[in-house]
């Protein structure tokens, strides 16, 4: 505390993200990313970005990263014009908060989401209403219907992995064609269904997605937004009062090159959803109840053993997985899918932590 602080320092909550250890080898499944590498052709973008003498970064990078926005559009196969850049989905998120979410009525979320969406809520001073999940934690589109100036949800969701059917946001975005409808689909390449197929027939649909899990770019920091045109207007007009070069040039052709080898993309998640089967069926003969996931991560819970208890005990083998003290999800661990030599780490310490 200061007296230096501007008022609403007083009043933020600031995320945690998780922990990124100094420890010289842990099995580290706490952030959810890939625990592959980015396509071999990343790599050979870099280099032949910074050329032998890095003489390319003596310039200011293009501001609206036409290239890459022209590879990802022909990738979802809609318009450039279609398509916002930012420093990772994190950055487009908030940019979407200021932009589209602020407005006299409430904006609508899940009580057990992203943790960010409050966070900035209070940043931006976007008045909220949280809509509980059911019982099994699924999202129910018809408990959203409240009075809303917008509503925002991760699918498949987060922290829980549990997807929702593109029939369900159909019928959303139909109940509520005033309010800007935001689908975050950060883990959506590992088994839901992208929305970003409705954006030509829906105006008030933006579709938010990274290239930090499915791509293997989290320390990249590139995201999207998808939509009408005028919806990405908006978010360009705060981005250019905020920021104009959000992404660096290494990020651009990084996330360009990704896109560029399909090939990597789609054996790369495979073997993520091959090593969540097999990790969920490892935990559920453990004794866990795992929420079924279409993303990088389980959502887990053993009846007889407490979360945060489990959470510490594997931090002494230096396994790390994330907990979050909150309502309703206290007693459940998230844990990020591996490789299956890592998820057996995971399950051996666990099956010893049970047994001991
Ligand atoms: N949305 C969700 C649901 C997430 O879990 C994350 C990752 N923490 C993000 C957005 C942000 O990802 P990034 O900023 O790396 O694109």
């Amino acid at each position: 505390m200061s007296r230096y602080w501007s008022d609403i320092v007083h009043r933020l909550t600031p995320y945690v993200p998780g922990e990124q250890p100094a420890l010289a080898h842990p099995v580290k499944l706490n952030t959810n990313e890939n625990p592959y590498p980015p396509s071999p052709r990343v790599l050979a973008a870099i280099r032949e970005e910074l050329g032998p003498a890095g003489e390319s970064l003596r310039r200011y990078p293009d501001p609206t990263a036409q290239k890459l926005r022209e590879t990802v559009a022909a990738y979802h196969a809609i318009r450039a014009d279609q398509v916002f850049a930012g420093n990772g989905s994190d950055e487009v998120l908030a940019l979407t908060f200021q932009a589209l979410l602020k407005h006299d009525k409430p904006l609508l979320f899940p009580d057990i989401t992203y943790s960010f969406y409050p966070t900035y809520a209070r940043l931006f001073d976007v008045e909220y209403q949280t809509i509980p999940l059911d019982d099994a934690f699924a999202i129910n589109v018809d408990d959203y219907a409240v009075a809303n100036s917008g509503i925002l949800f991760p699918n498949p969701n987060a922290p829980t992995g549990r997807p929702l059917p593109l029939a369900d946001i159909e019928r959303l975005l139909q109940k509520n064609p005033d309010s800007a409808v935001v689908i975050d689909e950060a883990y959506v390449d590992f088994g839901a269904q992208s929305a970003v197929t409705l954006i030509d027939r829906y105006p008030n649909l933006l579709v938010v997605q990274t290239v930090s899990k499915s791509r293997s770019l989290a320390g990249m920091r590139v995201g999207f937004a998808f939509g009408n045109v005028e919806l990405i207007d908006a978010l360009n007009r705060v981005k250019d009062s905020f920021n104009s070069y959000p992404l660096d040039r290494l990020a651009q052709v990084a996330a360009c090159a990704a896109y560029e080898d399909d090939e990597w993309f789609r054996d790369t998640c495979a073997k993520v959803i091959a090593s969540r089967e097999r990790l969920a069926a490892g935990l559920t003969e453990l004794g866990f109840d795992v929420v079924p996931s279409a993303a990088n991560l389980l959502f887990a819970r053993h009846n007889g053993h407490d979360a945060a208890t489990l959470l510490s005990r594997l931090r002494e083998r230096e396994i790390i997985v994330r907990h979050f003290n909150a309502p309703r999800i206290d007693q459940h661990l998230r844990i990020s899918v591996g490789t299956d030599a890592e998820c057996d780490v995971l399950l051996d310490a666990l099956r010893a932590i049970l047994n001991a």
